[in-house]
């Protein structure tokens, strides 16, 4: 979340706590955590049970309630793998509603929560499928280098969890100790047919093949090409004032101290301008404005 002044309302931290076991069957441990229990904290509850499933989403910030509101995702995995169901609680209505995996309408960074139930619900405690046999994902990112690296021979899920975080913290910055949301814009989907347009201009251009025919650029690459003035230095590791862009991964917004977050949300403006001048693509904000 950016907030971009001060907040006329109400903020509730919510402080749900709990991990139990709900169900189980030949394959899967269902397991269900409040909303307020630490995302890694119940990442690291599963691997130290042999629990399946969520080992590459390791050290991403933030609370267990949190996790379906944007599908959190990294390396190859996303929520909705492993997602059973969720209560929540409708504000306006004062009851609670059960959300199945289809309910929730998952997709990149998405979910109904961000969008047609914005602000309606307060989820409570999300119930996760987890696997008892592993199905190693280690194609995606660094992770087989970085397994090898740490002289892994048998692959586990605690060999790839600690292989997530030694790359997440070797290339991210500490949000405890420098203020940051992680990526601040959404890698965007274009057809494979203005790819292949973009392709033949800008030939180091980055792209993944989706299951749907299209193709998701590297928002990171992109902001990379472009920089403050047309043909002058490189957003990445660019500051003003106390607003910056990380100086290992353009994606990722910083505030050094005391930038205020119309700073950021206008150094984000200008970012977005330069790479929609640049590569005609409208970059979307994954944070959240309020
Ligand atoms: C260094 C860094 C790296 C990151 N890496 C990733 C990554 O790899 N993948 C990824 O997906 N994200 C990543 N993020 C983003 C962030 O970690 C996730 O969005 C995370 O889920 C935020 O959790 P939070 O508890 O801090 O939520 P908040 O930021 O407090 O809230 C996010 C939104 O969810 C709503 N919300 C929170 N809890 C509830 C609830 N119980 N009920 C209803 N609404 C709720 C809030 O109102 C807000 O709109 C990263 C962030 C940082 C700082």
């Amino acid at each position: 979340m950016l907030f971009t002044s001060n907040f006329d309302g109400l903020i509730l931290k919510n402080e749900v706590k709990g991990i139990k076991i709900v169900k189980e069957d030949d394959h899967h441990i269902y397991i269900q955590a409040g909303a307020g229990e630490n995302w890694h904290q119940f990442v690291l509850y599963c691997i130290e049970h042999n629990l399946a499933g969520v080992e590459n989403l390791s050290l991403i910030p933030g609370n267990v309630g949190a996790s379906p509101m944007q599908n959190i995702g990294a390396y190859g995995v996303e929520i909705k793998d492993v997602f059973h169901s969720l209560e929540a609680y409708h504000i306006k209505d004062k009851k609670v509603v059960t959300f199945s995996l289809n309910d929730c309408e998952f997709g990149y960074r998405e979910s109904v929560f961000k969008r047609k139930f914005r602000g309606e619900f307060v989820i409570l405690n999300v119930v996760y499928r987890l696997n008892r046999v592993p199905d190693y994902k280690i194609s995606y990112g660094a992770i087989g280098q970085e397994l090898e690296k740490m002289g892994v021979k048998d692959l586990s899920i605690q060999a790839i969890s600690q292989a997530v975080i030694n790359i997440r913290s070797s290339k991210l910055p500490d949000p405890a100790v420098i203020g940051n949301a992680g990526s601040f814009f959404k890698n965007p989907e274009i057809t494979s047919s203005q790819f292949a347009v973009l392709s033949s201009q800008f030939p180091g251009i980055v792209g993944y093949d989706l299951p749907n025919g299209n193709v998701k650029l590297a928002a990171g690459w992109l902001i990379e090409q472009c920089g403050p003035e047309k043909n002058g230095a490189s957003w990445k590791g660019y500051r003003k004032g106390d607003a910056g862009c990380h100086e290992k991964q353009a994606l990722v917004l910083v505030n050094y101290g005391n930038a205020t977050g119309i700073e950021i949300f206008e150094l984000s403006e200008e970012i977005l301008q330069s790479v929609k001048a640049k590569f005609g693509v409208e970059l979307e904000r994954e944070v959240n404005i309020v």
